[in-house]
């Protein structure tokens, strides 16, 4: 049986030196591990012919479809500040994109499929863990809201790939808006090549920025739509407390999704410095330097773009400028308004932002736990009796005590009674985020015993992370102290 898959592939139709024509290398013995069923479905694709073992096969990489037109991408990028002109897709294929249920076009990419002409040194292999975490943590982003990239299956290759230890290999088929970024520009510029920014851009505004086309100077309209769209995603990243852990340029998504989960985390305790992957030495990519790295990204965009804006050098890069510092503005907007949504205040008042840092300092201190802290404010909201909840995170609860006087106070100035409040606030404040501990522990199961279980119930209760879930409550527990995972790892 052969199944047709309708395949549009745009990207594949730019010119021959924005990609190179590769297959993925077959696998020994593809298995699957999950499938996203539901994400099948919204991408028209038939879930049953996809875990069958002919869509096994093509998840795996071991049989490329009819229509798809398999290519790994060309970019470039900073790589924690330094300049590297090629780079590329090095362990991944895009097989061809489909237009979803909602008329959205989506990519589709094996990610671990063996080398390209991209792949350097490496082996073009991804390992099982990674593969795992960047299952539970897209997915977990994605019923959190966010824009992301997302996981539509992760396979077993039935080989080993050789890091520090042999380690079973894997696939992650992932699903993206598209896979161009920050670097794919930077790619071009680095070789001076303005008619491919310019076809670049131009695919970019069809492709993600249509209302970009209306305006009266179109790639300064994608600068600006871009530069919004991340200064949004980031301060999401801040009000759930995730970090996402190299911030180089090439893992920056054009789209504004949430693009290549390595050693990305989400903290327990509120701690503004916190950094977890093992490679990120100097603290760049720590959790609230996100903001400040982002920008710093989007000035690289920018660079790129000045021969699109305007030929007189120097107003052009007036007008990058200009865009780069609506970044700020922006941010700050989307942040403060998300956590003022997370302590139920609706409107917003003087005072309100010494309120809330108020809070966060507080939690900096006495190393409360982030998740918990809101997500018991809720409770607390509704009922002053319920305090405890939230007060029992603090090292010392007394500074806990100080605070909640004054954001009862301010609650006073709101309308809607304390259950709506209640409402509102679980809807922005969940309480089950993908804990460090928790995905260690179902990558080890899985890597070391072949358990797959821990890692499908956790995928499974982090699909609903604003629901109770009682039976699930030990997800919604911080690490016990010898259970902290203080480094995660790319593993590539
Ligand atoms: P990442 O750390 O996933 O953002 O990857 C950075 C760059 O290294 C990209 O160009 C990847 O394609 C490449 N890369 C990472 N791991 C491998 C690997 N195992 N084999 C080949 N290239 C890789
Ligand atoms: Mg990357």
């Amino acid at each position: 049986m052969s199944v047709h898959l309708p395949f549009d592939n745009s990207y594949a139709r730019l010119p021959g030196h924005f990609f190179a024509s590769v297959a993925p290398t077959p696998v020994a013995a593809p298995q699957l591990i999950r499938l996203n069923r539901e994400l099948a479905v919204q991408l028209g694709l038939d879930p049953d012919w996809l875990a069958s073992p002919e869509g096994v096969e093509m998840l795996s990489g071991r049989r490329v479809p009819e229509g798809a037109q398999s290519i790994a991408m060309a970019y470039a990028g900073h790589q924690f500040g330094s300049f590297v002109p090629q780079l590329g897709d090095g362990r991944a294929v895009l097989l061809g994109e489909v237009v979803d249920r909602d008329g959205v076009r989506r990519d589709i990419q094996l990610k671990g499929s063996g080398p390209t002409p991209f792949s350097r040194r490496g082996d073009g292999r991804a390992a099982l863990g990674p593969v795992l975490r960047e299952y539970v943590v897209s997915e977990a982003m994605a019923a959190l809201g966010l824009p992301t990239t997302r996981t539509l299956a992760a396979t077993l290759t039935g080989e080993t790939v050789a890091r520090e230890t042999l380690l079973p290999g894997a696939v992650l088929t992932r699903i993206a808006s598209s896979h161009i970024r920050v670097g794919t520009f930077q790619y071009f510029a680095a070789r001076q090549d303005v008619e491919a920014i310019r076809q670049l851009a131009d695919h970019v505004i069809a492709r993600h920025y249509p209302e970009a086309a209306k305006a009266s100077r179109p790639y300064h309209a994608l600068l600006e739509q871009v530069i919004a769209r991340q200064a949004d995603l980031i301060a999401r990243w801040l009000l759930i407390g995730f970090i996402h852990g190299v911030m180089n340029t090439d893992n920056m998504s054009i789209a504004g999704e949430t693009i290549d989960y390595g050693p990305c985390a989400f903290m327990d305790a509120y701690d503004p410095a916190t950094v977890f992957s093992s490679i990120d030495y100097h603290g760049r990519y720590a959790y609230a330097n996100q903001p400040r790295i982002g920008q710093w990204n989007l000035a690289r965009l920018a660079e790129t773009l000045l021969p699109l804006l305007v030929e007189d050098v120097n107003e052009a890069v007036a007008q990058a400028q200009a865009a780069l510092d609506g970044f700020g503005p922006r941010f700050q907007s989307t942040y403060q308004a998300g956590l003022r949504q997370k302590l139920g205040l609706s409107t917003e008042q003087d005072g309100d932002k010494e309120l809330v840092q108020d809070l966060l300092d507080a939690m900096a201190e006495n190393s409360a736990d982030f998740t918990l802290t809101f997500r018991r404010l809720c409770d607390a909201a509704a009922d002053p009796g319920a305090d405890e909840g939230a007060r029992s995170l603090f090292a010392d609860p007394s500074a806990f005590d100080r605070w909640v006087q004054r954001w009862r106070q301010r609650l006073l100035a709101e309308s809607g009674d304390g259950e709506a409040r209640r409402a509102a606030m679980r809807s922005v404040n969940p309480a089950f985020i993908p804990r460090n501990h928790r995905v260690e522990a179902v990558i080890q199961a899985a890597t070391i015993n072949q358990d797959f279980g821990p890692f499908d119930e956790l995928v499974e209760v982090l699909a609903r992370p604003f629901d109770d879930q009682p039976a699930f409550a030990r997800y919604a527990e911080p690490p016990e102290p010898h259970e902290l995972v203080h480094q995660t790892f790319c593993g590539t």
